[in-house]
């Protein structure tokens, strides 16, 4: 991770068919593109590798989040139960379509805790949004039973877990609809650019309206298409959706890779009795862009994180507590609702409100966990003496806490 790592000449192969008709838009000019549909083939690409219904196309991750929940007719009012740990797109997608999120707690899965979900559905709950966070998932055969029995919508964001899977299924394919990102660090990346997946023929449809303008893609030409409901334009580009092409036909060779140095970085930490692994719930389903790992104590993680600082290698080894974007502690633009326009008055009472929730029990666990970033790049030779690094610098900084015990 991320797909750029491996960047080569089938990359350009697809862009440069692009650029010899130069139609750079995937919709219409049907004469000049003479049969070159880049997103319409990633689309049916994305179907077929996922095993799913329907692929919609769009600009970013972000966007197909916020397609894919006003498809689902999530609108203002609406109750959008979601983690703590996420990536700030989950709520900003929320709020864009005028619904409320409602934030609970994550377990040693770094995803959902299902029973935290229970006690946050209200009567005005409309949909449950688990994020598949760093490339594993979440407990979906809990959240489905809930949604089942609430009657609630499921929307997955699988934007960093694409190619990942849940007891068969990939990741994104099981709620009512699901996301991916391909933005430049995901696993594969198109630059700017993001999916919406879902096996029913109606969200479809609104999906592939709502991400251009409303428009029913029914015309003779564009000016002809109707346009039955109100949309927006989220449209990816042909030269996006070539490189996403390219990608995604080099996913198994990413993954291949990826679990491999996983599990030997894996196994080198798996000598400290002291460090703890996140609970993964389907293993062969981890896409391993990242080995997350816990110490027994905040101070202990802390006092590594200075070790590896000290020694220069600390680089790809993430602390997500102290991170802007990934966890609600240093979200402080959230917890004031700093928006640049008025938000809904439910929006604005819940964001505000943020700031006296208690989210202790994410906190005993994101304070003493690390995510160290596995790379597509790395000989064997390079991840040994990585882990060895780590090992040893760990052993340091424990032996030092005993000391002082
Ligand atoms: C990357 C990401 C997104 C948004 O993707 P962009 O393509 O960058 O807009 C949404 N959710 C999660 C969890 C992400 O990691």
């Amino acid at each position: 991770m991320p797909g750029f790592e491996l960047f080569g000449p089938e990359e350009r192969k697809e862009i440069n068919d692009v650029m010899e008709t130069g139609i750079l838009m995937r919709y219409g000019f049907d004469g000049p593109r003479k049969g070159i549909w880049k997103s319409k083939e990633l689309e049916a690409e994305l179907c077929k590798r996922l095993d799913c219904g329907y692929a919609q196309l769009v600009s970013s991750g972000t966007a197909a989040n916020t397609t894919a929940l006003a498809a689902l007719g999530i609108g203002a009012g609406d109750e959008v139960i979601l983690p703590v740990f996420t990536f700030v797109a989950s709520f900003e997608s929320v709020l864009t379509v005028g619904a409320v999120p409602v934030f609970v707690d994550v377990d040693e899965t770094l995803t959902l805790d299902p029973a935290a979900v229970r006690r946050a559905i209200t009567p005005r709950t409309k949909c449950i949004m688990p994020v598949h966070m760093c490339g594993a998932m979440a407990d979906m055969d809990a959240l489905m039973a809930i949604c089942k029995e609430h009657n609630l919508l499921l929307m997955e964001d699988a934007c960093q877990s694409f190619g990942g899977r849940y007891k068969g299924k990939y990741l994104g394919t099981i709620g009512h609809a699901g996301t991916f990102s391909f933005d430049f660090v995901k696993i594969v990346t198109c630059a700017e650019g993001g999916a919406v997946v879902t096996n029913s023929e109606d969200v479809y449809t609104k999906l592939d309206g709502y991400s251009d303008h409303g428009h029913d893609h029914k015309g003779v030409d564009r000016g002809a298409d109707l346009h039955p409901f109100i949309g927006y334009n989220y449209r990816i580009s042909e030269l996006h959706s070539a490189i996403g092409l390219a990608q995604v036909r080099k996913l198994d060779q990413f993954l291949a890779i990826q679990k491999k140095n996983y599990q030997q970085l894996k196994s080198i930490l798996s000598t400290l009795p002291e460090v703890t692994f996140r609970t993964i719930l389907d293993p062969e389903g981890n896409i391993c862009t990242f080995l997350d790992w816990f110490l027994p104590t905040e101070e202990a993680t802390r006092a590594l994180l200075a070790e590896l600082r000290q020694q220069g290698i600390l680089a790809g080894n993430m602390y997500w507590y102290e991170h802007n974007w990934h966890y609600i502690r240093k979200w402080d633009h959230l917890k004031n609702a700093t928006a640049l326009g008025k938000l809904t008055d439910a929006q604005q009472k819940a964001l505000l409100s943020l700031d006296k929730a208690d989210f202790s029990a994410s906190d005993r666990i994101m304070s003493r966990c690390i995510s160290t970033s596995i790379g597509l790049l790395w000989t064997e030779e390079q991840t040994k003496e990585k882990g060895e690094k780590i090992v040893a610098a760990i052993r340091k900084v424990l032996s030092k806490e005993k000391a002082h015990a």
